[in-house]
C-alpha cells in the first residue's frame, strides 16, 4: 500500500462506527500475517507441556521454521513436528475459520448453522464437528474416588444418517419400547460421578453383570462406596470386589450422606442438552456424551484440560 493511502486509512479509524470496526476485526482476523489463536494456544501448550507426538519425551527443542509456523526436533527420536501433531488440527485446512467455528459449535449451533456462519459446506461442518468431538470422547478420568454414585441412562438406538438402516422405519408418535428390558430401541449409558465431580460414561450393549463390571471395577479406587439404586447388576460388582455398597431406594438418603441425586442430576441435565440435536446416531453417541462431560467439567475446573474449551475462553478475552 501506498504511503499516502496508509496514512488516509489510519486517518480515517477514529471515523468508525461500532459495526464498521467488528467488520474489520473479522477481516483482519482472517489476514493472513495475523496469528492464528488457535497454533498460538497450542505453541504456548507445548512450551509448558513439552511433548513428543512420536515418542512421548518432553525433551523437544524448537527447530526453526516451516510454512511460517515454529517447527520443534525431539532429542529423543529426532524427528521433527508442528504444534499441530497429535492434536484435532492436523492437516486441517482453512485456519481462519477454525475459532467461528468451535466457537459456534461449543454454543450448541446445529451443523447447518455452523456450516452457514463459516462459508463451508455442510459435509465439512459434519466432519470438522466429529474431528473436535472425538477428543472429547477419550477424556475421562483415570479413577473415581471417594463417595461414588453410579445410574444408568438410556438413548434412543439411532442410524441417523446411515444410508442402508437394519430396522423398519419409526412412524412418527409411534411409542418405542420400555427401556428397562435391555432391548435394541434403546442405549444404556452407565454414568458414575464421585463427590469431587469426576464424571464418567460408558455406552453399553445391555446392562448386565459382566458388562457392568468390566467398565466400572477398573475406573474405582480403592476404598471407595459405590451408592446405587437396588438394581441386582451392582450388588453383584460390590460382591465381586468388596467394594462398600450403599443402596438407594426411590432417591433417599441413607444414613445422611449416601444418595444418588448428583448422578441423577447429572443425567437429566444431559438429557436436556441432547434434546437440542434431536436424536443422535447412536455411533457417534460418544462423542456427544464427551462434549457434555467436557462442559460440566469446566463449572468446577479452572485448568482447561479440554482444548476446545480453552480455545473458547480464549474467544470470549479477546
Ligand atoms: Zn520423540
Amino acid at each position: 500500500m501506498q504511503h499516502i493511502e496508509y496514512q488516509t486509512l489510519i486517518d480515517s479509524l477514529e471515523k468508525l462506527t461500532i459495526p464498521q470496526c467488528d467488520l474489520i476485526k473479522k477481516r483482519l482476523s482472517s489476514h493472513p500475517f495475523t496469528p492464528n489463536p488457535v497454533l498460538k494456544n497450542l505453541e504456548i501448550e507445548l512450551d509448558q507441556h513439552p511433548h513428543c507426538p512420536k515418542c512421548h519425551s518432553s525433551q523437544i527443542i524448537r527447530f526453526g521454521q516451516a510454512h511460517g509456523r515454529q517447527r520443534y526436533r525431539c532429542k529423543g527420536c529426532t524427528r521433527t513436528f508442528m504444534c499441530t501433531n497429535g492434536t484435532q488440527f492436523f492437516r486441517l485446512h482453512n485456519h481462519a475459520k477454525w475459532l467461528t467455528y468451535i466457537e459456534n459449535m461449543v454454543q450448541g449451533k446445529s451443523l447447518r448453522e455452523c456450516a452457514k456462519l463459516t462459508d463451508m459446506a455442510l459435509s465439512t461442518s459434519f466432519n470438522w464437528r466429529h474431528r473436535f468431538l472425538s477428543m472429547a470422547q477419550t477424556d475421562q478420568p483415570e479413577k473415581l474416588e471417594g463417595i461414588i454414585e453410579a445410574h444408568e441412562t438410556y438413548f434412543k438406538f439411532s442410524q441417523k444418517g446411515e444410508r442402508n438402516i437394519k430396522r423398519q422405519p419409526r412412524k412418527r408418535g409411534e411409542k418405542t419400547l420400555s427401556k428397562k428390558l435391555n432391548n435394541k430401541e434403546w442405549t444404556p449409558v452407565l454414568v458414575a460421578v464421585d463427590r469431587a465431580h469426576h464424571e464418567m460414561d460408558f455406552i453399553l450393549n445391555a446392562v448386565t453383570d459382566d458388562n457392568i463390571d468390566q467398565v466400572l471395577a477398573p475406573r474405582l479406587a480403592s476404598q471407595c462406596i459405590l451408592c446405587t439404586d437396588n438394581q441386582p447388576v451392582f450388588n453383584k460388582l460390590c460382591e465381586q470386589h468388596q467394594i462398600l455398597h450403599k443402596v438407594s431406594h426411590n432417591l433417599q438418603t441413607v444414613e445422611g450422606v449416601f444418595h444418588i441425586k448428583n448422578v441423577n442430576e447429572y443425567n437429566c441435565r444431559l438429557q436436556k442438552w441432547m434434546e437440542r440435536f434431536h436424536g443422535v446416531a447412536t455411533k457417534y453417541l460418544g462423542h456427544y456424551l464427551g462434549w457434555f462431560r467436557a462442559l460440566e467439567t469446566q463449572k468446577y475446573e479452572k485448568t482447561n484440560t479440554f482444548k476446545l474449551l480453552a480455545l473458547q475462553q480464549h474467544c470470549f478475552e479477546t
